[in-house]
């Protein structure tokens, strides 16, 4: 078994060699390109297992690839972490939205690189992994209109499924399993991202996720913010039902 190859689609050449330096020492293999036109070259030429997305390049922008490999059914699922500028928090949601599957802002740290790596690989080898189990126990929370199991990985409001990442699906089981239980974003960190080195914007950045994944459902407002403090799903048995 060889090593995962890296492809690296970064423009400034000090970063590109710099994010493949750190690859390497942590054991994978890279290949390099500093456009998009070079990047498609890399791909079909060498079927990276990972890439590694500038957004800025000079011919098109990172994000405009990225919609594409995930049109086509033969890429919709290859694993790619967007590089970032730092501090553009739309940047990031925008490069979620278009289905990146991690985000990392530039400039980095060589170890949260290469957790990062490893985490999405690993997410994504076991997604692959994950053949129908037949026999698991199945628990289910249900929470007001919220119907989450978590070995089928289903969510439902009021019947209507619900489009969840794994963390967003994470974080929305957190919840609905203690209503009216407060979590910090430390809490939350703990807890969703155990072996991340990602920051308490990370936990904003998902949680806006998915109330957006809620939005227009069910259960739209059963996530709040406690200010200050963090987050929380309204205690649904605590209410008489005012139904309207
Ligand atoms: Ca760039």
């Amino acid at each position: 078994m060889s090593a995962p190859l890296l492809l690296i689609v970064e423009d400034e050449a000090a970063i590109r060699e710099l994010v493949a330096f750190v690859c390497e020492a942590e054991g994978f293999r890279t290949s390099r390109a500093g456009s998009i036109a070079e990047a498609r070259a890399a791909y079909a030429a060498e079927r990276p297992d990972l890439v590694l997305l500038d957004r800025m390049l000079p011919d098109r922008s990172g994000l405009d690839w990225l919609k594409e490999l995930r049109s086509s059914p033969a890429t919709a699922k290859l694993p790619v972490i967007l590089l970032t500028a730092r501090g553009d928090e739309s940047d990031r949601v925008t490069g979620l939205d278009a289905g990146a599957d991690d985000y990392i802002v530039k400039p980095f740290l060589p170890r949260e690189l290469a957790a990062r790596v490893r985490a999405v690989l690993r997410r994504h080898d076991s997604g692959t992994a994950a053949a129908p189990q037949a026999e698991e126990t199945e628990n289910v929370i249900v929470c007001g209109p919220l119907r989450l199991n978590e070995a089928r990985f289903e969510a439902t409001a009021d019947g209507v499924p619900l489009k969840l990442s794994a963390k967003e699906f994470k974080l929305l089981t957190l919840f609905a399993a203690r209503p009216g239980r407060v979590f910090s974003r430390a809490n939350l960190l703990d807890q969703v991202w155990p072996s991340a080195f990602v920051d308490e914007r990370t936990v904003d950045v998902h949680m806006l996720r998915l109330r957006k994944a809620l939005a227009g459902t069910a259960a739209e407002d059963l996530i709040e913010t406690v200010r200050g403090v963090g987050y929380r799903c309204r205690d649904v048995n605590q209410q008489t039902g005012s139904g309207e």
